[in-house]
């Protein structure tokens, strides 16, 4: 997009559900979902006199996510209550992290037209999440609404980036790049339209060459890639327009409405919550050693990054390829096992953007619960590479195989799939379709070379798409060229 010599300036505040199985403070249930009001209990209900106790689980998954994120992890972090008042809020305070969090000062590379751009980790802490609202209205026109606790004090990751990226494509990569590794590391399901993983953006602009940031302004209520692209799109020009204008930006929280795609203002600085941050006094400060951090770092998973990078030099595929395939860390080993299997894996990683992903895609499904494994797929491959079948007859048959995940080799027996390459059954049927053809044989001897394609069309309908492609070209070259 063209700006007029300007820049958008942007940095996310990305929020991660944690995949912890109790609630950040207490013991009830962290689960999405669920009957309303039934995962709770004094504590995460805010009653008075009730204490949080911290689960160390949600410490060993920051830690993770820290150390995945090229953090420092801090010895000592220190949890504080951010004090606000709203109904889903019970406590009158959140619990969170401020002057004190516990990952500070990472990054993540992300890889845009053949270049490696470093987007700068400001922070990574822990908090908790707070109730829900349920606004119903009646027939009567009469409306009210419900609180459901069950989400109240469910585990977050706060995660800051420092205002590095330029551009809306750029945050989505971020983004995606981000949530990769926290699935990956199954601290975080991902979830988008569950809420499970979700982002607000603070967007400036700027001349371009100036290094003073302009004032920014907060975008909220972006929960799919779409929709944050779509109102970063919209902010930057917005406020290019603005300046341009004569005009200033103010710094202020601005909605993103979906169906008519523009942002608009929620609140200004003056309306901006002063939230008295102050230790929480109920919480020890949280002391985290060498131990604790290198048990965790044992516990990593090879990351995206790193299974790129591999995937690159062990099996010489392009980038395209390793970013779909080692994205997803059940699409990867999928691939993995079929490479092991059918050792080319150029033409097994074709196969699994191609057909594979259209059926996953289809069926929504994770390539771990695909019922076509990758054996048989590299059984597949083997048979088109043998010349049993034609790689085209392989894509015919391949939804139907994949539903039912059955064994390639059985199937093409069992419907009488296998490709003629018997010589004279080959010929007979070329002498039969020539015989037929004496107009267009006579043509091609006049020098109308490509009715080879025509005559290739005959022998396919006769034999129903079965010779041998390869050898079918070679027998009626050599039949019309009259050796
Ligand atoms: P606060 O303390 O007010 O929350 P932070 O400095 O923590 O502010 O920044 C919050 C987010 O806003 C970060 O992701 C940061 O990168 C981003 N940000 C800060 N200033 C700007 C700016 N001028 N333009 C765009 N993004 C910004
Ligand atoms: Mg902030």
């Amino acid at each position: 997009m063209d700006l007029g010599g300007y820049e958008g300036v942007i940095g996310l505040e990305v929020h991660a559900h944690l995949l912890t199985k109790s609630k950040i403070f207490c013991g009830s249930s962290a689960e999405f979902g669920s009957e309303p009001n039934s995962h709770t209990c004094p504590t995460c209900m805010g009653l008075p006199g009730a204490l949080p106790v911290l689960n160390k689980k949600v410490v060993d998954f920051a830690i993770k996510a820290g150390l995945a994120t090229h953090c420092t992890i801090n010895r000592r972090s220190i949890f504080a209550r951010k004090n606000y008042y709203y109904p889903d809020l019970p406590k009158g305070y959140q619990i969170s992290q401020y002057e004190e969090p516990l990952c500070t000062d990472g990054y993540l590379d992300v890889f845009e037209n053949g270049g490696k751009k470093r987007i700068r980790i400001k922070r990574i802490h822990m908090e908790e999440d707070a109730g829900k609202l349920v606004h119903e209205s009646t027939i009567e026109a009469s409306s009210y609404s419900l609180v459901d606790f069950n989400r109240s004090s469910v585990p977050l990751l706060e995660i800051v980036s420092e205002p590095d990226l330029r551009a809306p494509g750029e945050a989505i990569l971020y983004l995606k790049m981000l949530r990769d590794i926290l699935v990956y590391l199954e601290i975080c399901d991902g979830n988008m339209e569950e809420g499970s993983f979700r982002c607000d953006a603070n967007v400036s602009v700027r001349k371009r060459g100036e290094e003073a940031l302009g004032t920014r302004a907060e975008l909220k209520n972006l929960n799919s890639f779409r929709s944050i692209e779509r109102a970063l799109d919209y902010e930057i020009v917005r406020q290019i327009e603005l300046v341009e204008s004569g005009g200033e930006v103010v710094q202020e929280t601005r909605l993103f409405n979906t169906s008519d795609e523009i942002t608009y203002s929620m609140r200004g600085k003056e309306e901006a919550h002063d939230y008295r941050y102050f230790p929480d006094p109920d919480l020890v400060p949280l002391m985290v050693d060498e131990g604790w951090v290198e048990s965790m770092r044992a516990e990593l998973p090879e990351l995206p990054a790193e299974k790129m990078e591999r995937f690159m030099s062990q099996y010489g595929l392009p980038r395209y390829d390793v970013e779909i395939l080692a994205g997803d860390r059940a699409l990867a080993g999928y691939f993995e096992e079929a490479a092991a299997f059918f050792p080319e894996p150029k033409t097994v990683s074709n196969w699994i953007m191609s057909e594979l992903l259209r059926e996953l895609k289809e069926g929504n499904l994770s390539a771990k619960d695909a019922p076509f494994g990758p054996k048989q797929l590299g059984e597949l491959l083997q048979l088109i590479k043998d010349g049993i079948i034609s790689g085209k007859m392989g894509k015919e048959i391949f939804p139907e195989i994949y539903k039912e995940g059955a064994s390639p080799k059985r199937y093409i027996e069992e419907k009488g799939l296998v490709q003629i390459s018997d010589e004279s059954a080959i010929v007979n049927t070329i002498d039969k379709v020539l015989a037929q053809s004496p107009k267009e044989v006579a043509e091609f001897k006049a020098g109308k070379e490509k009715l080879l394609g025509f005559f290739v069309g005959q022998v396919m309908k006769e034999t129903k798409g079965k010779a041998n492609p390869k050898l079918l070209n070679e027998l009626l070259l050599r039949r019309l060229k009259g050796q």
